[in-house]
């Protein structure tokens, strides 16, 4: 049977999220649980143990993945998984992933004291990996159970120590089949609960937000190449200045983002010019472009003009252009049929809230390409996230819980 809790809802929330947040806490009081490390081991051990207590049954997969599972009674060889990650950045907080994992378990566990069994099987996951804070490879334990990873990726990546990804699996005993496979063939659907880490919901008083899409990202390095010469003698006329070339193509990609009102964002948060010395010419250039938007045309078409503009700016100035685009990831949008649902339940429960697109990357665009899949946020306050400052209202981390159950109830009892 069940363990049963006697705490009101915002007391086991609170409770529970202080808890974990203990687990690889920092001087700055944020957390650092990266993977493989030993704080996410005790992390994700202490998340086995606790799922045990509450009434699920839970284990590892073969990459470090834990799940809590309550079997179904008429409906036992499909899955409706719900949870987040548990791995954070450095110096992160405690609500990121953490958030979601322990909504899943609190919702699932009451849900089971208050009706009992469910018809259909109910798993709460804490995915083992999602930020890429290690490794340079993201959503490790959404992309291993879903087939975009496979074990062998592991041997070709390195932390900043050399140390390879299957060797950090190795020193903990996962990745070498002392557990099932990370691979599932039997997962239904995929609800992940997330804090925004946005400004919308508590700019808007709104307590909860069904996401309709997670966007897509283009990502690109450009360099520009001009002359490096000297600030006093040389003329105006005839100078190859590469970041005069620069000034202009930021000031236009971000003037023309600004310009189009439809939710695309456009960033240059990072640039270096040579010699980078006052009285001298800068000879070269390279700066970082991220653009974002929920529709792949509006994106794609967007980056095509600005970069057509680009080359027009770097044969004005005669610079040589180089760019190099590391990063193309499709937008990817959350089950519809869901959603709408989620949409009904929020209404009838008079909960203020509205439909957003997620501006971040989630575990939810790996699962979206996999199986239906929804996402949902809670506010964050002042949108701060990926620091010990993230904080979220006790009263909005419950309504977060509370349509949750809703929404599991709907679907599996
Ligand atoms: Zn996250």
């Amino acid at each position: 049977m069940a363990f049963r809790t006697s705490a009101p809802l915002k007391e086991e929330i609170a409770e529970r999220i202080n808890w974990l947040g203990l687990i690889g806490r920092t001087e700055n009081d944020g957390v650092t649980r990266l993977l493989y490390s030993e704080s996410w081991m005790e992390a994700q051990s202490a998340i086995k143990k606790k799922m045990e207590e509450m009434g699920l049954s839970a284990r590892f997969d073969d990459v470090g993945n834990v799940f809590g599972r309550v079997e179904g009674t008429e409906e036992r060889d499909r899955v409706i998984l719900t949870g987040s990650h548990i791995d954070t950045v450095v110096d992160g907080g405690k609500y990121d992933g953490a958030f979601g994992v322990l909504a899943a378990m609190i919702a699932v566990s009451r849900l089971q004291q208050e009706y009992g069994a469910p018809k259909k099987t109910i798993e709460t996951v804490a995915l083992c990996e999602e930020e890429g804070s290690r490794f340079h490879l993201a959503f490790w334990g959404s992309g291993s159970i879903t087939g975009r990873y496979q074990l062998s990726d592991a041997s070709k990546v390195t932390d900043g120590q050399d140390v390879t990804l299957e060797d950090a699996m190795h020193q903990l005993g996962f990745g070498q089949g002392a557990y099932p496979l990370a691979r599932r063939e039997d997962i239904a659907c995929f609800l992940e609960t997330h804090i925004e880490q946005g400004q919308i919901l508590e700019h808007e008083h709104l307590a909860w937000a069904p996401v309709s899409h997670i966007v897509g990202m283009k990502r690109m390095i450009i360099r520009l190449s001009g002359e490096s010469n000297h600030a006093g003698t040389t003329p105006m006329a005839g100078r190859r200045d590469a970041l005069y070339a620069a000034s202009q193509m930021i000031s236009d990609v971000v003037g023309h983002a600004k310009m189009q009102n439809n939710g695309l964002v456009a960033t240059v948060g990072q640039i270096s010019i040579q010699p980078n010395v006052g009285n001298v010419i800068p000879g070269a250039c390279t700066f970082a472009l991220d653009v974002r938007h929920h529709e792949y045309d509006v994106l794609h078409d967007f980056c095509t003009k600005e970069l057509e503009n680009f080359r027009l700016i770097a044969e004005k100035e005669a610079v040589a252009l180089d760019i190099k685009t590391w990063l193309d990831d499709a937008p990817v949008k959350m089950d519809p049929v869901m959603t709408q649902r989620h949409v009904d339940l929020a209404r009838k429960a008079g909960i203020p809230f509205k439909k957003m697109v997620s501006g971040a990357g989630h575990d939810s665009q790996i699962f979206g390409v996999y199986c239906p899949t929804a996402m949902m946020f809670v506010p964050s306050h002042d949108g701060i996230s990926h620091s010990p400052k993230e904080f979220t209202k006790i009263e909005d981390l419950a309504t977060g819980v509370r349509m949750l159950m809703k929404i599991l109830h709907e679907m599996a009892y």
